[in-house]
């Protein structure tokens, strides 16, 4: 059992969110995170730096769209953090993403301090079997039919998709495994860990499983609100604003009612980094050692085996 953390201002736990960009147009943005600041939870909303070369399912808006970008960079002013999902919506080559990341830093004034992966990108780094060791990884390989055994290559020198090195002077956290329960911490308990056999990223952090409207109103459930609250841990929600939320310019009721009863909480609700930065200097492991890695591995497939998570 995990010693419980003591939370900033006697906080009793931490709840942040991590917004992949995907399918994001403006005009629901602005629903969604109007709502968020008025209930002063201030989270991590990640970005597309620029428009891919040929057009996508699952594109959305890019800083390209000058509206776009000035509202990112009010949000910015208002608290929020901005994060990166990558270059843009589909694979860039090694001076594709180094342009892309001296772009961001140009237009928010610092690099970005936390990442994910973008679903398929060959860029993504340490992904798809590269997530996992031993037989955890052969596990994988035979579910997946080893078709994520190759194709993710942000970490291999030799391709021309890589990034490793730039990851590792520029970005701070990266997520990795999304775990089912609200708790990340208790499923995470390193977090922020580094691993010596990922040596490109300086830091992981793990998530919650809310990727869409359906799955996030029911991590954030009444009784999961509560188990949070006692467990006095942290949630770092996995998901896309863009996907149910809001419908002909309305945002979800359910969605609007389950956050407002936690906004009522007495938790800490501060970006992604400002959350890992706190965990940071309360974490005595920061490297994991062999057996956290299998740990950890092992909890994840069985989640991603039985419940799907990402
Ligand atoms: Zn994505």
């Amino acid at each position: 059992m995990q010693p419980k953390i003591l939370w900033p201002n006697n906080k009793r736990f931490a709840f942040t969110i991590f917004d992949d960009t995907d399918r994001a147009n403006l005009q629901d943005n602005r629903l969604v995170y109007k709502y968020l600041d008025e209930l002063d939870f201030k989270i991590t909303k990640s970005v597309w730096v620029q428009e891919g070369k040929k057009k996508e399912q699952n594109q959305g808006i890019t800083c390209d769209d000058r509206e776009y970008l000035n509202w990112l960079l009010e949000l910015k002013n208002r608290g929020f953090e901005i994060g990166y999902h990558n270059t843009t919506y589909q694979s860039s080559l090694r001076q594709e993403t180094k342009e892309g990341l001296e772009k961001f830093e140009k237009m928010f004034g610092r690099n970005p301090k936390v990442m994910a992966n973008h679903s398929a990108n060959e860029d993504n780094i340490y992904w798809g079997s590269h997530r996992l060791s031993g037989s955890r990884k052969l596990i994988y390989n035979i579910i997946t039919r080893f078709k994520k055994n190759t194709l993710y290559k942000g970490h291999e020198k030799s391709s021309p998709y890589f990034w490793g090195d730039l990851c590792k002077e520029k970005i701070t956290y990266v997520r990795n495994f999304v775990f089912s329960d609200i708790n990340t911490l208790k499923k995470c308990p390193y977090m922020p860990y580094r691993d010596e056999t990922k040596p490109y990223v300086n830091y992981w952090f793990a998530s919650s499983e809310g990727n869409n409207v359906k799955m996030f109103n029911k991590c954030i459930s009444d009784e999961n609100q509560d188990q949070l609250e006692t467990e006095g841990g942290a949630c770092i929600m996995y998901t896309h604003f863009a996907d149910g939320f809001c419908k002909n310019g309305e945002l979800s009721e359910k969605f609007k009612k389950q956050i407002k009863r936690l906004s009522k909480k007495n938790g800490w609700f501060v970006p992604v980094s400002t959350i890992l930065d706190y965990l940071k200097t309360k974490n005595e492991t920061q490297i994991i050692n062999s057996k956290q890695r299998a740990d950890l591995e092992w909890r994840w497939l069985l989640d991603k085996l039985f419940l799907g998570t990402t």
